[in-house]
């Protein structure tokens, strides 16, 4: 419960709320009943199941996105219809929901659900005991909306580059391991399912060391720009390139067959030994390939192209080998 409120961003800031209404609602409706105001408490206690079934809601199917825009759009015109039962005491109760709707809808949904409470509220009238009250309420929930917009949109732009930088390696601009871990789970999960085959290539840059020692750091990260380059110039779209770590990566290929991967990694081998270099000369790779196979895990598959890259390394370099095949000159027979 603990993980789920760590690490979803929305449904934390919902159950925030929802809790949050459940405490500040629950006294006045009480009271309302107490003075016999039935009404306005008979529409406390509807916010108060919205409130509490968009919590329980989001907690059990994960949409956060239903339940935000379910307990914004029950909490913002129940505050207006308070507001119309209960006179101006009730104005009080929509500058909460007015900067609350930006946290749990989109900013474009927001401004709609606010304006329309707004001006919902004006047109009723009933909650302003004049003029004078009703502009300063327009004026002042305007600049609270306004404020909630920038401070949500600000929230919104650094979330997202923060999630954008604990998933990218920042020297090359390809996924690092972190996502790749997600990733080869989701391909996992889905050639479980379609049936589709997926190939995993561990590639490593042979003498990396070298390069460094001899010419300095600058130029050996030169060399894995460079490398990410041709390989993202020789794969499709669709495959995905990660950071494994050091100057290793890995290939993930959807939907190849032991034929095509055997071209694609003819063609970037050679491409490889053709393009890239270091003022030393001319940089290879190796490589180690593995299918998944029927029921395996991503540990196993892993391992499996880490054991066909020592082997790589073993037999001299500048190879390709398959798992499960251990000669050099076995290769391009996928298991
Ligand atoms: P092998 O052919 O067996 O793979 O030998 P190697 O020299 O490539 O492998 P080794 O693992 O001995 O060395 C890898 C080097 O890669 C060591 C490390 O300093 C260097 N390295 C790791 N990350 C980076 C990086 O981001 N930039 C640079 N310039 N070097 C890096
Ligand atoms: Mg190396
Ligand atoms: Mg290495």
């Amino acid at each position: 419960m603990l993980y789920r409120l760590k690490t979803d961003f929305r449904l934390s800031i919902i159950t925030l709320l929802g809790v949050s209404g459940l405490l500040g609602i629950t006294p006045f409706a009480v009271m309302r009943f107490v003075q016999g105001n039935l009404k306005a408490g008979l529409v406390d206690v509807c916010i108060l199941l919205g409130v509490s079934g968009g919590v329980i809601y989001a907690w059990l199917t994960g949409d956060t996105r239903r339940s935000g825009y379910f307990m914004a759009v029950v909490s913002s015109y129940g505050a207006v219809l308070v507001g119309t039962i209960v006179g101006d005491p009730g104005l009080f109760w929509l500058y909460p929901c007015l900067i609350t709707t930006f946290f749990m809808t989109p900013p474009r949904a927001a401004i709609a659900i606010n304006l329309s409470a707004i001006t919902l509220m004006v047109l009723i009238g009933e909650a302003f005991r004049g003029q004078e009250q009703m502009w300063s309420f327009v004026s002042t929930a305007l600049v609270v909306s306004a404020c909630a917009f920038v401070f949500a949109s600000r929230n919104q732009d650094q979330r997202r580059r923060l999630e954008h930088l604990a998933t990218v390696d920042p020297l090359t601009g390809v996924k690092n391991r972190r996502s790749m871990d997600a990733e080869l789970d989701a391909a996992a999960a889905s050639a479980e399912r379609t049936g589709i085959s997926h190939a995993l290539v561990i590639l490593d840059i042979d003498h990396f060391k070298r390069i460094n020692d001899e010419f300095g750091h600058t130029v050996g990260d030169e060399v894995l720009v460079d490398l990410i380059a041709l390989l993202e110039q020789n794969t499709r779209r669709s495959d995905q390139l990660f950071r494994f770590g050091g100057e290793e990566f890995v290939l993930l290929l959807a939907g190849v067959d032991g034929d095509g991967l055997k071209a694609v990694l003819n063609n970037l081998q050679q491409t490889l030994r053709k393009y890239l270099k270091s003022p030393g000369g001319p940089v290879t790779a190796s490589f180690g390939v593995a299918i998944l196979r029927h029921g395996e895990s991503v540990g196993s598959w892993l391992s499996r192209a880490d054991d066909a890259l020592y082997q790589a390394k073993e037999s001299g370099r500048d190879q390709i080998v398959f798992s499960d095949e251990p000669m050099p000159q076995a290769q391009f027979q996928p298991t």
